[in-house]
């Protein structure tokens, strides 16, 4: 399609233009429920000529996600059961996520939050509601860490990032500032010298989780803007999804935790995909997941391992799911090493 590759795609026309979906595919109906969005960097790594391209397969809707199942939940992972103020979840006495945005640049066919974000979605927070989000931080002296989430954070201007920033600096006992974004890999232009001065703040130190499920997302262009926030005092760490047909092979896993690190950034959370509607086809089973990242530990460098994580439904937190190695009682115990044997242990 003709400027495809310069404006991306947001709706099932653009789609069809781009011979990424057929005419009369039906997925208008999948477009009523959640929102598209593809980028033209993410556009460029597409294989038009794979069908089961893990790259279209997180960004490309299918009609899979008009199937749910009863267990599914608009809100997976209970963000509304721990929101105090339009914005904040508190879930856990140190930390919160400040959601003051809820659009992205891509919409991720998986994600866990998809009847929150998008155009339809719960929206950007007012100027009042951002001050009382603000206010409940700077009245809860336990709170040593905001986590910047959403939506995409990274799609606010470096201006707006940084009369936030400069608002948390204001808060003594908040240490630290994590964004979670997709931007790097799906919009690096956006990573300059502007953005990531915006991300920082006087006396806080600034965590960035890189979400990225695939090798190929680490691109050229994404690693030269993981260069620039390191330069600029960022500290990355990583964060996926385990995908049905996107990452669930140990050769893929192994290559994009290995490009993590060899980028500099700390394999952090390999997240079991939570039960968001129409999400089905890319769920895993938890005995599939464990058998990988046990694989994962015999094969490649202490570095290189990700926390197995599921987010436990109804806003209980997370749980480190990672294959149980040990099981046992009074002292004597069964350790499972990485291909599977079974050694006994006894304690003293
Ligand atoms: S970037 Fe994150 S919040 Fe946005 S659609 Fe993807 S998974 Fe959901």
């Amino acid at each position: 399609m003709p400027g495809d590759s310069v404006r991306g795609i947001k709706t099932i026309a653009d789609l069809e233009a781009a011979n990424l979906a057929p005419l009369d595919s039906g997925l208008s109906r999948v477009a009523d429920k959640y929102a598209i969005g593809i980028t033209p960097s993410v556009l460029e790594l597409i294989d038009r000529d794979d069908p089961n391209d893990p790259i279209a397969r997180q960004f490309v809707p299918t009609l899979d996600e008009l199937v749910t199942t009863p267990d599914e939940r608009a809100d997976p992972i209970g963000d509304l059961t721990h929101s105090p103020v339009e914005g904040i979840v508190h879930r856990y006495p140190d930390r919160v996520l400040l959601k003051a945005v809820h659009v992205c640049p891509v919409y991720c066919r998986f994600c866990f939050r998809r009847e929150m974000v998008g155009p339809q979605g719960l929206g950007t927070l007012s100027g009042a509601q951002l001050d009382a989000a603000i206010g409940y931080i700077a009245a809860h002296s336990e709170i040593w860490e905001v986590i910047l989430t959403g939506g995409d954070p990274l799609v606010l201007s470096p201006r707006r990032l940084r009369d936030l920033m400069e608002r948390l600096a204001g808060i003594a006992h908040v240490k630290i500032v994590r964004f979670h974004t997709r931007v790097p890999v799906v919009e690096p232009e956006r990573i300059d010298a502007d953005m990531v001065a915006a991300l920082r703040a006087s006396g806080k130190v600034t965590y960035l989780a890189v979400h990225a499920n695939h090798p190929r997302e680490l691109t050229a262009a994404a690693r030269a803007g993981f260069e620039l926030l390191m330069a600029g005092g960022i500290a990355l760490i990583s964060q996926s999804v385990l995908l049905k047909g996107v990452n669930d092979d140990v050769d893929t896993l192994a290559a994009l935790m290995r490009g993590f690190v060899e980028n500099r950034i700390r394999p952090y959370y390999l997240h079991h995909p939570d039960l968001a509607p129409g999400t089905g086809h890319f769920r895993v089973s938890i005995a599939e997941g464990q058998a990988l990242v046990s694989a994962l530990r015999g094969r490649i460098s202490g570095l290189c391992q990700p926390i197995y994580v599921l987010d436990i439904p109804g806003g209980y937190g997370k749980a480190d799911i990672g294959a149980a190695a040990i099981s046992g009682q009074d002292g004597c115990f069964t350790v499972r090493d990485w291909q599977g044997g079974e050694h006994d242990y006894r304690e003293g």
